[in-house]
């Protein structure tokens, strides 16, 4: 007779013989574009830490600055006097930054979307959910038990939306701002216009515009010339170009009352510890003031396209669409793409593979990362490994490439 744990230990097995395994590897230093795996130096294309603030001299200091005079520990859950005058203070900063009126703190962005949908949807609710929506956005969405409709552009949203009746409750439109795997930049601005149509809640999760897109990095809303009010929300992570971690939802008082109210991710957990609130509220200056990195990152960016794509083409990859520091090379297969990263890792370099389920089947790629903290001298010898590689590599067939 199997028992439940050999019956786990099958289900492990048939992960490792396809490929989807996932082997964690432990990082002996802090994030940069160098991560210390093992004893050996890597040049990194695979963190968020778009502006290099994550291991920033000034953020160490007024963490440790925190430390001393709040403690580590919030000691309780923000309504029952884990709330901080830091944590008040953030949340006052965070909004005006973002053009809102209020905004309410979460613990990390996953936690953020699950609050943020649960308290705004159940079941008689309909979600209109792009697609490629990060995974804590599709999970917010069971969580809640709505109706959920994806949709895979604009024309698809629009159709959807239209054949849903008025009286089946609220509907809510979700989507990435920047598609984590992907890159690219959704429509927000018909988006937007669609919500006022359709009197839907537009909840946008801007992970990773925020600090990299728009006027002082203040994200992809205010780049496409909008602002979280009415109905439309923004859910930012502060665990990324921030370089901290944390998570905030903005937009009108009325709206921020409620989370305050329902969103049981905020409510039924300990509050980020105060100096981590204190580490971001030096951060937000830092990132405002970023100009020059945000140029810099655009000038990486450019220059790793202008050569990658041609690189691509010739042997049957594809380099995303993507204006942002996240380039996607979707190679295909999973073992092309695990045997790509491997060969990229023994010369150096580490560029994470990426495999289903959290893109679609036959599009695992390599997800390259940039930071300003790169120089053109390291997107030149990601680009002349890629070139090798490619050249080592068959061009595909029937969309099936022969490492
Ligand atoms: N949304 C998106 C689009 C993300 O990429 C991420 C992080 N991978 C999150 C939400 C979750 O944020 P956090 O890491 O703060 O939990």
């Amino acid at each position: 007779m199997s028992t439940v744990l050999d019956r786990l230990g099958e289900r492990l097995a048939v992960l490792r013989a396809s490929k989807r395994y996932r082997q964690w590897r432990v990082r002996l230093g802090p994030a940069g574009r160098i991560f210390r795996f093992e004893g050996r130096d890597i040049l990194a294309f695979a963190s968020n830490d778009y502006l290099g603030l994550a291991a920033d001299r000034r953020l160490i200091a007024a963490a440790a600055a925190a430390a001393e005079r709040w403690g580590v520990g919030a000691g309780a859950s923000h309504a029952l006097g884990g709330h901080s005058a830091l944590h008040a203070e953030l949340e006052t900063q965070l909004a005006a930054f973002v053009g809102a009126e209020d905004a309410l703190l979460f613990s990390t962005g996953y936690m953020a979307n699950i609050g943020l949908v649960t308290a705004l949807a159940g079941r008689g609710e309909t979600v209109f959910a792009d697609r490629r929506n990060h995974a804590s956005l599709i999970d917010a969405v069971r969580l809640a038990g709505a109706t959920q409709r994806r949709y895979r552009d604009l024309q698809q949203l629009t159709a959807l939306l239209a054949e849903t009746p008025r009286t089946r409750g609220e509907k809510l439109i979700i989507s990435d701002a920047v598609f984590s795997m992907d890159g690219d930049i959704a429509p927000l601005a018909p988006m937007h216009q669609l919500a006022n149509e359709h009197d839907a809640w537009l909840l946008i999760d801007d992970a990773h515009g925020f600090g990299v897109l728009g006027p002082q990095g203040r994200g992809s809303l205010l780049a496409a010339g909008l602002r979280p009010a009415g109905r439309c929300l923004l859910m930012v992570t502060l665990g990324k170009a921030a370089g901290v971690a944390g998570a905030f939802v903005a937009g009108d008082r009325l709206v921020i009352a409620w989370l305050r109210q329902k969103a049981r991710s905020a409510i039924y957990t300990t509050a980020q510890p105060p100096l981590l609130a204190a580490t971001v509220l030096t951060a937000l200056p830092l990132l405002a003031a970023a100009d020059a990195e945000r140029a810099h990152l655009a000038q990486l960016i450019e220059r790793l396209r202008q050569r990658l794509v041609p690189i691509a083409a010739q042997i049957g990859w594809r380099l995303g669409d993507s204006p942002t520091p996240i380039q996607p090379l979707i190679v295909g297969g999973d073992e092309e793409v695990l045997a790509l990263a491997e060969a990229l890792l023994a010369a150096g370099i580490w560029v994470p593979a990426i495999r289903p389920p959290t893109v679609p089947e036959g599009s695992a790629r390599l997800r390259i990362s940039l930071s300003a903290l790169h120089t053109a001298e390291d997107i030149d010898r990601l680009l002349a490994q890629l070139e090798r590689l490619s050249g080592e590599s068959q061009p595909h067939r029937d969309g099936v490439s022969i490492p």
